[in-house]
């Protein structure tokens, strides 16, 4: 095992000044834009493949760090350009994640690479398991897919919405259910190929932040996918549901939920890009706060203000050190008996909201209005204790692995 140490290697600095670079130098000054314009911004995530950042290679080399740095590392920085940009150009890691956990080697060659596209035709993708009766309540679910066992063909109806990148990705990752009886267990996963007939985008939200990430329901209206799309086969099902019928069938059997370990590994990457927009928004008002004079000194004179500063630089950097253990926890395979990344998620989350509040303040009424970035950031960082998974169902998840009470 590697000596403990809290440096990053130089071969992470490395990557981490040039992400910093490709924030500061294209993200950042696009940002404003973007935000206003509400659309995808499309060129800024062509420059991003251009050097290699868009990419399943660069996604990869990240996640496979063993130290468990290299995605929060990642995150961190293009979170600093921009939130809104940054969610544009890692939206379709969450679609490609979906299929290289649960989809066979097949799957994964085929349809990661059609995810992204090539330098000259970016494309996207989209992860689509929120429904508007299911949010929180995943098990709520009601997206149905059912077997056509003649023609190989699995017929899915249903709406989905909130999906990132929903109705323009190439591909679609769905989740629905195939055996409304198991409740969250009967649930499976689907690759939607580009131009699927039934396939439409919905609703397409305009949202109070990360506005330049394009958000919008899925309809899908008897959408047929070959057999071949289901993740990770028939049979991996069909075994995987004989087990749940069996143990609904003992009933009482205490069952280790995959999909929460799933989410406890992947949540403080959610975390550290709340500690980016934090970081943005503390630079901003530690800035302001040297240079701004009122009654004949710098503001950062005042005890008041400089206070503020030091909680805000404090909570954030104690953010990260939550975000890069769990990180290390999910990369090494620790058993996160404390819920470790939904804690990772929950305080980095609550920091951006209170950090980027803060910030405003001290930039008094420069930092309500659109010339300075701290409002823009501000709201941006109200998405963090919502989507994967609410503050309220982070604390509710902490608490029952705590207790050892079942999660649903
Ligand atoms: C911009 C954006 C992008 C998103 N991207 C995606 C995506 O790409 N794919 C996808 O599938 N989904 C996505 N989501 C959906 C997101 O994950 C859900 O919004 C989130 O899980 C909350 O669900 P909900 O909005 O239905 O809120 P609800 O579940 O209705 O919750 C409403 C409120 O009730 C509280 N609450 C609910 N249950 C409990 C409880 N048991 N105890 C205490 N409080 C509770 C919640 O914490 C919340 O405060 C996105 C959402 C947004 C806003």
């Amino acid at each position: 095992m590697a000596e403990f140490t809290m440096e990053l290697n130089d071969e992470q600095k490395e990557v981490r000044d040039w992400l910093h670079g490709f924030a500061a130098d294209v993200i950042r000054p696009a940002a404003a834009e973007w935000d206003e314009r509400e659309e995808t911004p499309w060129p800024v995530i062509q420059e991003a493949a251009k050097v290699g950042i868009y990419s399943l290679d660069f996604y990869a080399q990240q996640y496979f760090d063993a130290t468990g740095l290299g995605i929060p590392m990642a995150m961190e920085e293009l979170f600093w350009g921009d939130a809104g940009i940054a969610l544009s150009i890692v939206g379709t890691g969450l679609a490609a994640v979906g299929v290289l956990a649960n989809g066979t080697e097949e799957q994964i060659g085929t349809w990661i690479p059609q995810m992204y596209g090539d330098v000259n035709d970016v494309k996207v993708a989209a992860f689509c398991s929120s429904e508007p009766d299911a949010g929180s309540d995943v098990a709520s679910m009601r997206t149905r897919a059912v077997y056509d066992e003649a023609k190989d063909e699995w017929v899915i109806n249903g709406t989905k919405t909130w999906a990132t990148n929903g109705g323009i990705a190439n591909v679609h990752v769905v989740v629905a259910v195939v055996d409304p009886e198991l409740g969250s267990k009967g649930h499976a996963s689907f690759i939607i190929p580009p131009d699927t007939p039934g396939l439409s985008q919905g609703q397409k939200f305009q949202k109070h932040g990360i506005r330049a990430s394009h958000t919008a329901e899925v309809v899908l209206d008897d959408v047929r996918v070959p057999g071949s799309c289901l993740l990770g086969g028939k049979e991996k099902l069909d075994e995987r549901l004989a087990r749940a019928r069996e143990k609904a069938r003992k009933g009482g059997e205490r069952v280790k939920n995959a999909a929460m370990a799933t989410f406890e590994a992947s949540r403080p990457a959610v975390g550290a890009m709340a500690v980016g927009t934090a970081r943005a928004a503390y630079e901003v008002a530690l800035d302001y706060a040297m240079t701004r004079e009122q009654f004949g000194r710098p503001i950062i004179d005042n005890q008041g203000v400089a206070f503020q500063l030091a909680d805000m630089r404090t909570q954030i950097d104690a953010a990260r050190l939550l975000v890069w253990r769990a990180s290390w926890m999910g990369v090494n395979g620790k058993p996160f008996t404390a819920a470790e990344g939904s804690m990772s998620k929950l305080f980095a989350s609550e920091t951006a909201k209170k950090v980027t509040a803060q910030a405003i303040q001290i930039l008094g009424g420069n930092g309500y209005t659109r010339e300075y970035p701290v409002e823009r950031m501000h709201r941006d960082a109200a998405i963090y204790t919502i989507f994967e998974g609410t503050s309220e169902i982070q604390r509710l998840v902490i608490a029952r692995t705590l207790s050892g009470m079942p999660i649903r």
